[in-house]
């Protein structure tokens, strides 16, 4: 069966594969006569499939030793207030504002500490990042807060920034909801990274936390227990009901991103590749074409998030009809900046960007 290329920023496309052997699993999850849904959290089949799933994040990842992957629910946004409660102890935190989800994160923290704007892009229309002589560190900051990939204004950080040597000491929290997964992580300044299953990992309802083990047994007496990392990370994040499903669903994604080879590399490595392929693909065509516009500049333009405006205004609703009538869906932009993203996470085939590609030339061919 061939589906349409889904271009969504999140509910996002998973691999085929994983949805095929998901349906095949769905009334009888191996002999046990029960949907992986049906299953106790705590019973053998599951503790197997949540482990298994564990494991094969800390290996795709690479995440060091010294720290602990929690599984949690309340995504990205219930993190905003979570990361605060668990880390700020109530004093200060800087944050990085580098576009509409950064923003949102700072506001949240206010409500649980002194969070500070250490440095802001508002002013170049999300559009870049900050460079060195724009932070402003505070030196008893508990961490350092930034998105690694916004995912409204397709601005990724190319690399985590070196707080240390921009003249901080805390650790960073990284919001990489959008590119967890799609290429390595360096942990070294990284207190806690967390993320919404629902782009590159699997569905949503699971929201993945990579935290310092020596960060946790602080919060704040007002965290409540569900979202205290302590009590999370002793209970093996089982101290409430986990999202059961999800969290198979991301097991089984994890399995495919394994399996996954091109151009002679494995896992995750050929993710990242791959990736940076596909990205390359459209932005060459976007700034081919007068009919394209994307603002960002090109040392921090999102390989996961592909903004980009037509510059004729009134073609817009055509292109989204001929788009979605090749088979091509879900390109509206985000509301707040309108005109078009295309998102190209992992599970986004070569294939759907080629043919994005062939269509974006086409229509600039007759429109243009
Ligand atoms: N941060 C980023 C970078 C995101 O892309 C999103 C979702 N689009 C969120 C936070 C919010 O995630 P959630 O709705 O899962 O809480």
């Amino acid at each position: 069966m061939s589906r349409p290329f889904n271009f969504a920023p999140g509910p996002a496309t998973l691999p085929q594969e994983v949805l095929e052997q998901a349906a095949a699993e769905m009334l009888d999850w191996r002999g046990t006569g029960m949907s992986v849904m049906e299953m106790s959290h705590r019973g053998a089949a599951f503790t197997e499939i949540a482990e298994t799933a564990l494991r094969d994040l800390r290996e795709l990842l690479q995440v060091p030793a010294h720290m602990r992957v929690l599984l949690m629910q309340g995504g990205a946004i219930a993190e905003n207030a979570i990361v605060p409660l668990n880390l700020s102890r109530g004093t200060v935190a800087d944050y990085v504002v580098t576009g509409a989800w950064s923003k949102k994160s700072h506001a949240e923290a206010r409500k649980y500490c002194e969070a500070r704007l250490a440095a802001s892009t508002e002013d170049s229309g999300f559009t870049t990042l900050p460079v060195a002589d724009q932070w402003r560190l505070s030196h008893q900051a508990s961490y350092v807060h930034l998105c690694s990939n916004e995912t409204v204004h397709g601005v990724q950080w190319p690399a985590l920034p070196d707080v240390r040597a921009l003249g901080g000491a805390a650790p960073l929290a990284v919001d990489c909801s959008s590119d967890i997964g799609s290429r390595a992580i360096d942990w070294s300044q990284v207190g806690v990274a967390y993320a919404g299953a629902q782009k590159n990992l699997g569905p949503s309802g699971v929201t993945v936390v990579i935290v310092r083990e020596d960060l946790l047994g602080h919060a704040l007496p007002s965290c409540p227990s569900a979202f205290d990392y302590k009590i999370v990370a002793d209970n093996d994040s089982m101290y409430n009901t986990p999202p059961t499903y999800a969290i198979y669903i991301m097991g089984l994604v994890l399995q495919w991103m394994k399996r996954q080879s091109y151009k002679g590399l494995h896992g995750l490595a050929a993710i990242e590749q791959r990736n940076q392929d596909k990205a390359h693909l459209l932005y060459e065509v976007i700034d081919a074409s007068d009919l394209y516009i994307n603002r960002v500049q090109a040392h921090c333009r999102s390989l996961m998030n592909v903004p980009f405006f037509l510059s004729r205004d009134e073609l817009n609703p055509v292109f989204l009809a001929e788009a979605q009538a090749r088979d091509l869906l879900q390109l509206k932009g985000h509301k707040s900046v309108g005109g078009m993203r295309a998102s190209l996470y992992n599970a986004m085939p070569l294939e759907g960007v080629q043919s994005l590609v062939s269509f974006m030339k086409d229509f600039a061919t007759r429109h243009g």
